[in-house]
């Protein structure tokens, strides 16, 4: 078996997408790789081998996606992987697509685990709210192209050393790359990263309005946690996507997850059901999240959480 992990580099680390898949693709045995996109520092290519690349083949951060995929497309020629692993990022989706054509390959996207066993690579994802399991076996011969969902898999270092790393080819590919980036914007935000915090406090149309909304901030900012949103409350403007939890925003996975005024629709669920323990406040009792909620308080969100922020603060 040989795999390769598809990464990108921001401020100088690996994707944690790619430790992910890397830490998930040694339980397969065989040679591990990675494709790192990105200035190549020390670190990303130290933490790429210690978690178990052998071997890296490396592109510039400017390389349009188009090239990165016609790159990858003439290793794959030379060297046979049997597997290939991207994240859910902007340019891991479009790597992946653009590769899945040129190899007349399927993608197999949204994956929740991957499993190889008899030579035959199933990979499992969710659907219906995540209720629902569906295996499929890659029939499509080698390589396939498998994209993952943030952390599905624990990022756990091995014993690995620094990977051997060679250049990206960056193939001709025409007006296929007549594009320039001109600018890339990172958002930023006070507190914990959203998708990396232990306790993350989301808000839904239920808080009413932007300026109601803003109690969040406080109570996450008592808690050390984070905020997050449902998509109801980000396309009424109160809050940036950046904030926005589901299957069409971030996937987090906090030790504890507090729902305010959130209904629970499934789109919603995806996103945060594999919290360690989710708290609702809602003041329907027949609200879904609380179908998935260890703890539920039915009653008005304005009541309750600046309770909750008073309790905290009383605390100490
Ligand atoms: C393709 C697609 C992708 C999507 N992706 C996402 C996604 O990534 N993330 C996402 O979140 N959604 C997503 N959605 C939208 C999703 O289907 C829901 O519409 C959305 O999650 C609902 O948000 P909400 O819970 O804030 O609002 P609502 O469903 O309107 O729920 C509001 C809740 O607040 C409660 N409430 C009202 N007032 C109070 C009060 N004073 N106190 C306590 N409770 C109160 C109500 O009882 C209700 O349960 C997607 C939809 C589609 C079609």
């Amino acid at each position: 078996m040989k795999t390769w992990v598809f990464s990108t580099e921001s401020d100088g680390a690996a994707a944690p997408s790619a430790l992910e898949a890397l830490s998930k693709a040694r339980e397969f045995g065989g040679e591990l790789g990675a494709i790192l996109v990105g200035a190549g520092s020390d670190t990303a290519l130290a933490q790429l081998g210690a978690h178990g690349a052998a071997t890296v083949l490396h592109g510039p951060q400017t390389a349009s996606s188009a090239v990165i995929a016609a790159g990858i497309a003439q290793a794959v020629a030379a060297e046979q992987p049997d597997l290939l692993i991207f994240g859910m990022g902007t340019l891991d989706r479009d790597v992946a697509g653009r590769l899945s054509a040129r190899l007349g390959k399927p993608v197999l996207a949204n994956a929740v685990d991957i499993t190889v066993g008899d030579g035959t690579l199933r990979v499992a994802n969710e659907i219906l709210g995540g209720s629902t399991l569906v295996v499929t076996e890659s029939a499509g011969g080698s390589p396939a192209i498998v994209i993952t969902r943030p952390k599905v898999f624990a990022a756990e270092p091995a014993d690995g050393g620094a990977p051997a790393v060679t250049a990206l080819e960056a193939p001709d590919v025409g007006h296929a790359d007549a594009l320039e980036v001109l600018s890339q914007h990172a958002e930023t935000s006070e507190g914990p990263d959203l998708e990396a915090a232990a306790i993350v406090v989301s808000g839904g149309r239920g808080m009413g309005d932007a300026d109601r909304f803003a109690v969040l901030n406080e109570l996450a900012g008592l808690l050390g946690g984070a905020v997050g949103a449902t998509r109801a409350v980000v396309d009424a403007g109160w809050v940036p996507y950046s904030l926005q939890v589901g299957q069409t925003g971030k996937t987090v996975k906090p030790d504890l997850y507090i729902a305010c005024g959130i209904s629970g629709a499934m789109q919603h669920l995806v996103g945060m059901k594999d919290s360690t323990t989710i708290v609702a406040i809602n003041k329907d009792s027949e609200a879904p999240i609380f179908g998935i909620s260890d703890l539920g308080i039915i009653g008005d969100v304005h009541t309750v959480v600046p309770a909750l922020v008073e309790a905290l603060k009383n605390r100490g």
